[in-house]
């Protein structure tokens, strides 16, 4: 897959803070908050969208729930938070290198999907 801003960002050659990182992946803020608390789930391994991801990621796709859950709890948002994997354009992916977003601190049950992303 073509390189991305987020394998510029996982290789460390685009500064950026980490606000967790581990072998597997790296969480930062969104550039473009779309609420109170927005961060990205970036894994090192790009893989281009969630659909482009074989058998051989499961644990990795695991890990980044775990990480999520773990991320939010940290962020003091574990008890609401919105977790959002955008497929594809016409899901409204513009970066394609997987990622997860956490969104939390508006009121997340309001709007249900509609609410979000893009
Ligand atoms: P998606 O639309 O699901 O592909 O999400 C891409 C997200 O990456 C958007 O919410 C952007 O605001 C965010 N984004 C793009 N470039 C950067 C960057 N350099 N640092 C942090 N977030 C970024």
């Amino acid at each position: 897959m073509a390189d991305t801003i987020f394998g510029k960002i996982t290789r460390g050659e685009i500064p950026t803070e980490f606000l967790y990182e581990d072998e597997h992946c790296v969480v930062i803020r969104d550039i473009q908050p779309q609420a109170p608390t927005h961060v990205l789930i970036i894994p090192r391994k790009p893989i281009s969208r969630l659909v482009d991801s074989q058998p051989e990621d499961q644990t990795l796709l695991g890990h980044l729930l775990i990480v999520a859950g773990k991320v939010a709890d940290q962020l003091g948002v574990g008890d609401a938070f919105r977790l959002v994997i955008n497929n594809g354009e016409g899901g409204g992916q513009t970066v394609f290198h997987l990622h997860l977003h956490i969104l939390a601190g508006r009121d997340m049950a309001e709007g249900q999907l509609a609410s979000g992303l893009n």
